[in-house]
C-alpha cells in the first residue's frame, strides 16, 4: 500500500482514499456533480491528491491550475474554467482575492511550515470566516463512488505561446482508459521495472502542470511511495535519492543543469545506486547535458516527447540516445507520428517541418471552451503541438524548436535552442533564453538574455565571443542583456512571451 508523504509528515493510501470519499460528499453537498469542474489552486501537497481524487470519485473533473498566476490570470482561469468549487492553500488566497468569482465556494487548506519555508512564504492558517477543506471533509461521511469511469481532466497547457489552454478530456471508456495507461505505463516506467508497489519516486514538478499531475496522480493510484519535494534543490534531491532509496523521477532538464552544476564533493558523496527509471520532458535538453547525466546517473535516463493535448508520442532510453545523439524519441506502435511540410505532406527523413501526432484508441479532447483553437490545431487528421522537427533514417525524431520561437533573420531560419544549448556550456551560465527581437534591417535579429550564477561577473562582449566560438556568426546575438533571474517556470519551460513583449509592444 502506498503513501505520500511530505518532509516529516506522511499520508498512508488508505487515509487518502478515506479523506478523498469525504471529500467527494462534500463536493456534492455543495452541488458539484458530474462534468462539473474542481479548480486546484494549491501547491504539490496532500490535499491536491485528495480533491482530484474526490472529483474522480463523483464524475466531476479536477482542474489544476497554475498557482503562480497574478490575480488576471487567475480571473481568466476561472471564467475560462467555469469552475463550480475552488480548493486553495491559504498563503495563496491573498494576491488573488479579487479574481474569486463571486458565488463560487472557496475550500482553504492550511500552508504547512516545510511549503511555506521553501517558498519563502509565511506559514498560513486558514483565515478567519473561510472554510477550513481538513476540518469541513470531516464532516461528511465517505461517499460511495458514483462511477466507475477513470476520471475526466480539464488541464490547463502552459500558455507559453498566449493564454493556456483547458485541455478538458472526457472520462475515457475502458478501451480508451487501457491505451492511456500503457502509454503512461511506458513512459514514466511504471511497467516493466519492478512491482509499482516497490516505486518510491520523488515529485519533483509542479502537478498543475500536465505531465507531473499524470505523474503524481498515477503513481499514487499504483501505489507507490510519493515523496513530495516542496520545491526543488538539487542537493536535497540527491539527499532523498540516497536516503529513500528512490527508484522513479520525472524531471525537466533545468534539473539537469542544476545538479550539474553542483561541487563534484557533493555530486560525490550520495549513492544513487536505487535509482531504475528517471524520465524527462517538456523542454529541450540540451546534448552535452543529457551525455553528462548519462555518464553520471548510468543508462536509466529516459526521454519522451509529447504535449498536454497528445500525450507522450515518441520515447527513448538512454541506449537509444546515445545510438542517436539529440533526438526525443521514437514514436510508439500506438502512435502516428508524422512531419509534414505546408501542404500536409509527410517529408522524408533529414527534411524540416511541423510535427504532428496522435495516438490511436486514446480519449479525444477540446479546448474547453473554445472549438475553433481545436480545429486549428488540427493538420491531415493528427494534432500540431507547435514543434519544428525531422526524422532519421531510423525513424528518430529531432526537434529543432517551437514554431512561435523561431527567429527569421534576413530570411534566413535560426533556431533559439541551439543557441541556447551552446549558452548552457558557457562556465558561469546558470540559465539563458535566445527569441527575435524587431530589426530594421533584416526583419528579426537575436536576443540573448543571460542569468549568470551567483557572484559571477559577466558582460555582453564576453558572452558574443563564447558564442562567436561556438555557433555560426549569422546566430551571434545582436543584443546580450544579463537578467538575476529569468522567468522560467517550475515546468521547466521559460516564459518568452513575457521576454518579447516588450521588444515587441505596438509591433506585433
Ligand atoms: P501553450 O500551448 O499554452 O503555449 P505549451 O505548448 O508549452 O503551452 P505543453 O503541453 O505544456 O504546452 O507543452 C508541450 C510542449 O513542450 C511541446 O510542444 C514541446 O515544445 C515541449 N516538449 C515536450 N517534450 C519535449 C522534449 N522531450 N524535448 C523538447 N521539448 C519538449
Amino acid at each position: 500500500m502506498g503513501e505520500l508523504t511530505s518532509g516529516a509528515r506522511r499520508l498512508p493510501m488508505g487515509d487518502l482514499q478515506q479523506r478523498a470519499a469525504r471529500a467527494a460528499a462534500g463536493l456534492a453537498s455543495l452541488g458539484v456533480g458530474r462534468g462539473d469542474l474542481v479548480a486546484l489552486y494549491l501547491r504539490n501537497d496532500f490535499p491536491f491528491f485528495e480533491a482530484s481524487f474526490a472529483a474522480g470519485l463523483i464524475g466531476a473533473y479536477p482542474t489544476p491550475v497554475n498557482w503562480h498566476y497574478t490575480a488576471d490570470e487567475a480571473r481568466y482561469l476561472f471564467e475560462n474554467s467555469g469552475a463550480k468549487a475552488i480548493v486553495i492553500h491559504a498563503d495563496l488566497i491573498e494576491g488573488i482575492r479579487e479574481a474569486l468569482p463571486p458565488g463560487v465556494p472557496v475550500l482553504a487548506v492550511a500552508t504547512p511550515a516545510e511549503i511555506a519555508e521553501a517558498y519563502g512564504v509565511e506559514a498560513a492558517p486558514v483565515p478567519p470566516g473561510m472554510t477550513d477543506w481538513s476540518a469541513w471533509l470531516e464532516g461528511f461521511p465517505p461517499a460511495e463512488a458514483t462511477t466507475t469511469e477513470a476520471p475526466g481532466t480539464v488541464i490547463y497547457t502552459s500558455g507559453t505561446t498566449g493564454h493556456p489552454k483547458g485541455v478538458r478530456r472526457a472520462p475515457p471508456t475502458p478501451e480508451e482508459a487501457m491505451v492511456t495507461m500503457t502509454i503512461v505505463g511506458r513512459a514514466f516506467g511504471f511497467i516493466g521495472h519492478g512491482d509499482p508497489q516497490d516505486i518510491v519516486t520523488v515529485m519533483t514538478g509542479p502537478m498543475y502542470h500536465s505531465a507531473p499531475n499524470a505523474y503524481g496522480l498515477a503513481a499514487a493510484r499504483l501505489g507507490a511511495k510519493v515523496i513530495l519535494q516542496p520545491r526543488f534543490d538539487p542537493e536535497e534531491l540527491l539527499q532523498l535519492i540516497a536516503r529513500e532509496k528512490v527508484t522513479h523521477l520525472h524531471m525537466v532538464p533545468i534539473m539537469f543543469h542544476r545538479l550539474l552544476k553542483l561541487p563534484d564533493e557533493v555530486k560525490a558523496k550520495y549513492d544513487l545506486s536505487s535509482l531504475r527509471f528517471v524520465v524527462h520532458a517538456a523542454a529541450p535538453c540540451p546534448p552535452p547535458i543529457k551525455r553528462a547525466m548519462i555518464e553520471w546517473w548510468g543508462p536509466v535516463i529516459n526521454e519522451y516527447y509529447g504535449s498536454t493535448e497528445t500525450s507522450a508520442v515518441v520515447f527513448c532510453t538512454s541506449e537509444d540516445w546515445l545510438a542517436h545523439p539529440g533526438t526525443v524519441g521514437k514514436a510508439w506502435p500506438e502512435a502516428d507520428v508524422r512531419v509534414i511540410d505546408a501542404e500536409g505532406n509527410s517529408l522524408p527523413p533529414g527534411e524540416v517541418g511541423e510535427v504532428v501526432a496522435r495516438i490511436r484508441g486514446m480519449a479525444d479532447f477540446t479546448y474547453h471552451g473554445d472549438d475553433a483553437k481545436r480545429r486549428a490545431s488540427e493538420r491531415v487528421g493528427l494534432i500540431a503541438p507547435g514543434d519544428i522537427g525531422y526524422f532519421d533514417k531510423d525513424g528518430f525524431l529531432y526537434l529543432c524548436d517551437r514554431a512561435k520561437d523561431m527567429i527569421i533573420s534576413g530570411g534566413v531560419n535560426i533556431y533559439p535552442a541551439e543557441i541556447e544549448a551552446e549558452l548552457l556550456k558557457m562556465p558561469g551560465v546558470a540559465d539563458c533564453a535566445v527569441f527575435g527581437i524587431p530589426d530594421e534591417e533584416f526583419g528579426e535579429a537575436v536576443c540573448a538574455i543571460v542569468q549568470p550564477q551567483p557572484g559571477v561577473e559577466m558582460d555582453e562582449a564576453a558572452v558574443k565571443a563564447y558564442l562567436r566560438a561556438h555557433v555560426a556568426g549569422y546566430k551571434v546575438p545582436k543584443r546580450v542583456e544579463l537578467a538575476a533571474e529569468l522567468p522560467r517556470e517550475d515546468s521547466g519551460k521559460i516564459f518568452k512571451r513575457k521576454l518579447r513583449e516588450p521588444y515587441w509592444a505596438g509591433l506585433e
